[in-house]
């Protein structure tokens, strides 16, 4: 184990552009489940009822008393863990340029990473379908005492969180700057996530074929292994911090 945190850190050192693609692994040590898998949210919620957009429109009701029951709750006590901050680390140690997530948590954004492309959105901000006014997760959630679905201050539209829903496409702006970084890097890690969440999962696969290193840390076996030039099937919070005091030590 110690060679290959030793050879990522060597070949973190030689790049010149490493990007990092996180997924929901990065946060399950600060507390938050991720989605597949026994203890995911899924298993719990049902996604078509909790995140799916045509449900979403139809009876808003489900998504508000989830998040004023599960996902607010969750968010307003969640902190950045080891993984995230090793990773904020490496804009000063490496040559990190870009964090790419899947997560909706903002948790990177809070351990320090300063350029971070949130490829499903985030749930701390809410806004209007009518009149776009944005709303802070705070504020919902206090207007969400007086009713449920809560409606815009401004217009009484309805309000919906900044996330991508199962059955809309992601950003097609923010999906080019992902894939532009996918081109432009010679190092990209891959940190917790199960890479079959598609189009997301095609940014490794894109960026290895383009000549990068790839490597892989992830508690499972994932469907790139076989073509990544590193792969460590352990916790992220373990890891990431020995990676980056390799090249402090350098
Ligand atoms: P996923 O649930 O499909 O895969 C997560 C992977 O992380 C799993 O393979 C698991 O083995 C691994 N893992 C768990 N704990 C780990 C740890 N401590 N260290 C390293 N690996 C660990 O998640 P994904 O690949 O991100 O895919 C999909 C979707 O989940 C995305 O759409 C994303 O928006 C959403 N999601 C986001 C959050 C969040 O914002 N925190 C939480 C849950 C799901």
């Amino acid at each position: 184990m110690r060679d290959i945190i030793k050879a990522i850190a060597s070949d973190i050192k030689t790049s010149k552009h490493v990007v990092i693609f996180t997924g929901a692994g990065i946060s399950v040590e600060s507390g938050i489940p991720a989605y597949r898998g026994e203890k995911g949210l899924w298993n719990k919620y049902d996604p078509n009822i909790y995140a799916n957009i045509t449900y979403f429109l139809q009876d808003p009701s489900y998504y508000w008393n989830f998040f004023r029951e599960v996902r607010y709750p969750m968010l307003k006590k969640v902190k950045p863990n080891k993984a995230h901050l090793a990773l904020a680390e490496l804009e000063t140690v490496g040559n990190l340029k870009t964090v790419i997530t899947q997560n909706i948590d903002g948790l990177h954004q809070d351990a320090g990473s300063s350029s971070v492309i949130e490829l499903h959105g985030t749930t701390r901000t809410i806004y209007c379908l009518n009149c776009s006014q944005e709303y802070s997760m705070d504020e919902v959630f206090s207007m969400l005492e007086a009713q449920i679905p809560p409606l815009c201050s401004e217009c009484k539209g309805k309000l919906r969180p900044a996330v991508v829903f199962f059955g809309e496409s992601l950003n097609s702006q923010i999906l080019r700057l992902a894939f532009e970084e996918a081109e432009n890097c010679d190092f990209l890690l891959a940190v917790g996530s199960s890479l079959v969440v598609h189009p997301a999962a095609d940014i490794p696969r894109m960026a290895k074929q383009r000549g990068a290193f790839l490597a892989i840390i992830n508690i499972e076996k994932t469907p790139l292994d076989t073509t990544a030039d590193y792969v460590i099937n352990d916790e992220a919070g373990k890891i990431l911090p020995q990676i980056v005091q390799s090249l402090k030590d350098d």
